[in-house]
């Protein structure tokens, strides 16, 4: 059993076996006088070896994590592997309850509230038993994210900087196994309130990825995460076949490279490219319509530099301000290990 003051989690993460259960929080509003927020947590041992943890549901609007590990909890079976895994498939249950991407009891952004705050608002509890409880049992972690509702990306693996070189090559060598399409390079030492980032200040090797998104689950994603899951498995020992898969990632960057597209006035949004595009500066991103004013001749919005389409909206209405299009330059690998 792990314990803290408010919030703890019945499970024996030592048993051999697969177990089902909850990280349970004493909740308590005026809808839910004396209740219990239980996150689900599954535990699945096999003898000794390595703990990977996943996660899903992180935002509760991404749904292609969400069944990847839903499938992985029932499809694995103990003989398949050695190892622990510990699986969060709904990590902000009230988000993944109410179908969006930040908690309705608190309106917490889960991958904006680690390290979190012991007996503090739901997501941020949360947040702190995981760093303080769960992340100190794991080897390794894989977060799994995708667009959300509003939002489409290229199937691909975040990888965060951090300080620690010899983690940056871990992480590096986790991204290049999980072999997403892409890998996408962000700053991560000065972000204290991502998950990825609470893991590597802990010394843990650990990813995130996006896997498509626009509140569906993407066959093609879904695809790629489960294998990309099982790689990380593989890579770790924990599970033996070979994957027969000649691809590499390719590398993007998003520390100094990337860029977002936004709509300069409410309107109707019609793109004129679809994600992995690549793109030059000043080609025509599309047109924004007038909804309102149909004698009003359309905008058409160019691209400010060169990249490939990495992200884009999901949703033809727009504002002033929404995101149309995420542009990112393509990055070496040399580049990378230059990061190091
Ligand atoms: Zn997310």
């Amino acid at each position: 059993m792990l314990t803290i003051d408010g919030i703890h989690c019945e499970l024996d993460f030592d048993a051999q076996g697969k177990q089902f259960g909850s990280i349970d929080l004493r909740f308590s509003n005026n809808e839910f006088a004396f209740s219990k927020i239980p996150v689900p947590v599954v535990v699945i041992k096999n003898g000794p070896g390595p703990t990977l943890l996943l996660t899903a549901g992180n935002h509760g609007d991404e749904y292609e994590g969400q069944v990847i590990l839903r499938r992985l909890i029932h499809e694995i079976e103990l003989e398949d592997f050695t190892g622990r895994l510990i699986i969060l498939p709904a990590l902000n249950y009230p988000a993944v309850l109410d179908n969006s991407r930040i908690s309705p009891l608190d309106q917490g952004n889960m991958n904006r509230s680690f390290p979190g705050i012991e007996g503090g608002s739901p997501t941020s509890a949360i947040a702190h038993f995981v760093s303080s409880r769960i992340l100190p049992l794991a080897d390794a972690g894989i977060d799994l994210h995708s667009g959300g509702t509003t939002a489409y990306y290229l199937p691909s693996t975040f990888l965060c900087t951090t300080n620690n070189t010899e983690l940056m090559h871990q992480n590096l060598a986790m991204a290049e196994a999980f072999n997403a399409p892409f890998t996408y390079i962000v700053r991560g030492e000065n972000s204290a309130s991502g998950f990825d980032p609470t893991a590597h200040v802990r010394g843990i090797p650990f990813i995130s990825c996006e896997l498509y998104g626009g509140g569906n689950v993407d066959v093609n994603a879904t695809q790629i995460g489960s294998a990309g899951v099982k790689n990380v498995m593989q890579q770790m020992g924990m599970i033996s076949e070979q994957s027969e898969c000649d691809m590499q990632t390719r590398f993007l960057n998003g520390i100094d490279g990337s860029y977002t597209l936004s709509a300069s006035f409410a309107g109707l949004f019609e793109p004129y490219h679809e994600m992995g595009d690549e793109v030059k500066a000043g080609d025509i991103a599309g047109q924004l319509y007038s909804v309102e004013e149909v004698e009003r001749k359309p905008l058409e919005l160019e691209f400010e530099k060169a990249g490939i389409i990495m992200a884009r909206r999901n949703g033809a209405r727009v504002i002033r301000g929404s995101h149309l299009f995420m542009v990112s330059a393509a990055m070496s690998r040399d580049e990378v290990l230059n990061l190091m």
